[in-house]
């Protein structure tokens, strides 16, 4: 079973959730793809066995009797390769790595060359869980190309837990694309409303199932239960707000650390979902 945990923004409370799941369940592996912050592995203790490189692929300028491939400069519309006074400046972390220049200059002007965007560690955690950690490099623009390498090491024989990077744009995209069901973590404010409402449109074109929690619950703000029962989106568990649970997740504590009945209540909403699938 693959479950992607999402937020429509940061700090609702989504790493939380999906770390305190990966615990009640057997044979996880857990992928954090929020690759511009990742924080799972604080939760799960993480020990990383094996690192790799993210790279891709921009074009090198290789000064050749003078000569610039303006055609190639014309090209880029990310102004990644520009030509100034005969020669040609390349911007890496501009590049797409769309390849067009390569096409369009000869190779004696241009070749490629590998550009590290981020890394990926792998290993195991607390509790026998197979950790995947994404890590853009800093300064770096291609979130998608490390969440797509991290992706690339799911294994389809344990139960998949993805961890998105929060929004509801390309990256939280490609995070949950291939999910068999999606978790949509919120908190009830206006903005929490708002943000849900943009992560229901990004799975409605994806078409897979999903559910909401509700962190922070209690509060007088009952927007987020009639808005999701009108979405036909169940609500699957709500987190109360209570200082206890907001000092030990800022410690790095998953819920069923803070109180140990979070792990019978935790099963029944992998078990929620597991019907949900079905
Ligand atoms: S590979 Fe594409 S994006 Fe990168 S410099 Fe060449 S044309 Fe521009």
């Amino acid at each position: 079973m693959i479950v992607a945990v999402a937020g429509g923004k940061g700090g609702v409370g989504k790493t939380l959730i999906s770390t305190s799941l990966a615990r009640s369940i057997t044979s996880v592996q857990f992928l954090d793809c929020d690759v511009e912050e990742p924080n799972a592995h604080i939760f799960l203790q993480f020990t990383p066995r094996k690192s790799d490189q993210v790279e891709i692929e921009v074009p090198q300028y290789r000064k050749w009797k003078g000569e610039v491939c303006q055609e190639g400069a014309e090209f880029c519309r990310y102004q990644a390769l520009v030509v100034v006074n005969e020669e040609m400046l390349v911007f890496p972390q501009l590049c797409t790595s769309c390849g067009g220049c390569f096409i369009l200059c000869s190779d004696r002007v241009l070749k490629p060359m590998a550009h590290q965007v981020g890394r990926v560690k792998m290993g195991v955690s607390a509790g026998g869980i197979d950790l995947v950690v994404g890590e853009l490099k800093v300064g770096e623009q291609r979130t998608v190309e490390v969440i797509k390498s991290v992706k690339t090491r799911l294994n389809r024989s344990r139960n998949v837990i993805i961890d998105c990077p929060p929004g509801n744009g390309r990256p939280t995209l490609e995070a949950v694309r291939g999910s068999e069901f999606c978790l949509m973590v919120t908190e009830p404010t206006p903005f929490g409303l708002e943000d849900l409402k943009g992560n229901k449109q990004l799975i409605d074109l994806l078409g897979i199932p999903a559910g909401v929690v509700i962190n922070r619950s209690g509060g007088l703000y009952q927007e987020i239960g009639r808005w999701s029962a009108e979405a036909g989106l169940p609500i699957l568990a709500e987190v109360p707000w209570d200082l206890e649970i907001a000092r030990g997740a800022a410690r790095g504590r998953t819920l069923q650390q803070i109180d140990q009945s979070w792990e019978e209540r935790l099963r029944v909403l992998w078990g929620d979902i597991e019907r949900l699938i079905k």
